[in-house]
């Protein structure tokens, strides 16, 4: 069998969870959306079921996911309901929305006229507050609110908003958006939500009743300086599967992109960019073999990708390599490869996903 997986520490989930809820205080939606950012939404809710104030995903789809699995936890819908079918979908299965436009708002405007039920929508009304890519604009927001208010399907309003800088330490964007929420905010008078992981790490301003961490719960810390000793929750795995001695001169791999200039020990490991590791990793990217660093050398491949094993002697075919996880830092990884550690656990796939608990 082909040694490639990715190891999930629930374990680590949980503690996560636990630094989200103990720097932010209040409640916390646990952010399971893309499947949990690659990790399984249904396990990772599951492990989570005894101390999570709720959950939060993308679309209706995902929260029926968790729903048919027997979650009956309260489930956001960040980006709300896309159609009538959505709203009566999400009513029926008690699900949490954003309205973050007109037409949601008409939709549930339409759906009130038409029914006689109680008011049991949870609606969390989304306020731009310099994003500009979803949400009202403040100066609508009362009015938005007031419609809300005047649906007899709505019961419960909480007001959120979208961090866009958050991971940018000292950054004045951010300090204007925590402003502009807290002013509709007195207004309204509405319970709040406003942190994602980075204001939930590093900005206490941010902080009010509702958090709604997401790439923090698995261990990648999004500021540039990592704090809180959080701990990763997927550890991407494979194994060396053959080994070779390239001579001075001699090419590895497509492109030729890594050439010897001494004799190298190479090792083949079982995992590629089908996998979900970066094609775009660069010459040097970190790895660990048997628990110590190496380097990525030579362009990855579909299903392998070669390594430096120059300076570790004992390593060879079988040596355990770490791609991502507790010993090497998957910012890093993201960071060489040019994205975040966002995508990278998003695109794993093809790779069996072993739970420990
Ligand atoms: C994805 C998302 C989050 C979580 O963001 P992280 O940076 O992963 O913590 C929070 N709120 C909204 C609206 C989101 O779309």
């Amino acid at each position: 069998m082909r040694p490639s997986f990715a190891l999930i520490d629930l374990d680590a989930l949980r503690h996560n969870y636990r630094v989200a809820k103990r720097l932010h205080g209040g409640k916390a939606l646990a952010v399971l959306k893309a499947n949990a950012y690659g990790h399984g939404a249904v396990r990772c809710a599951q492990a989570l079921a005894a101390e999570a104030d709720g959950y939060a995903v993308a679309f209706l789809e995902e929260a029926l996911v968790l729903r048919e699995a027997g979650i009956r936890h309260p489930i956001l819908l960040l980006e709300g309901i896309f159609d009538a079918d959505d709203l009566q979908l999400a009513q029926g299965h008690d699900l949490w929305m954003v309205v973050h436009q007109e037409s949601q708002l008409r939709l549930i405007e339409d759906a009130a006229r038409a029914t006689t039920g109680a008011a049991a929508l949870h609606v969390w009304l989304k306020v731009d507050t310099g994003m500009h890519r979803a949400g009202f604009a403040p100066e609508q927001a009362d009015a938005v609110h007031a419609r809300l208010r005047a649906c007899r399907n709505v019961g419960e309003i909480t007001l959120i908003s979208h961090l866009a800088q958050a991971d940018e330490p000292d950054q004045p964007a951010t300090l204007r958006q925590i402003a502009q929420f807290q002013a509709v905010a007195q207004r309204l008078g509405c319970a709040r939500s406003l942190s994602n992981s980075a204001a939930t790490l590093a900005w206490p301003q941010a902080h009010c009743e509702w958090a709604r961490p997401g790439i923090l719960l698995y261990g990648a810390d999004p500021m540039p300086q990592a704090s809180h000793g959080l701990r990763p929750v997927m550890s991407l795995e494979s194994q060396v599967f053959a080994t070779r001695i390239l001579q001075p001169g001699e090419a590895l791999g497509y492109g030729a992109r890594f050439v010897a200039d001494q004799p190298t020990r190479i090792g083949l490991v079982a995992i590629g960019y089908a996998d979900g590791y970066p094609r775009t990793a660069p010459n040097g990217t970190p790895v660990a073999v048997d628990g110590k660093p190496a380097r990525l050398v030579g362009r990855v491949s579909m299903d392998m990708l070669t390594i430096d094993l120059s300076d570790l002697p004992e390593a060879g075919i079988g040596s355990a390599v770490q791609l991502w996880g507790p010993l090497v830092d998957i910012n890093q990884v993201a960071a060489g490869a040019g994205t975040i550690s966002y995508e990278l656990l998003c695109n794993v796939k093809r790779v069996p996903m072993i739970y420990k608990d």
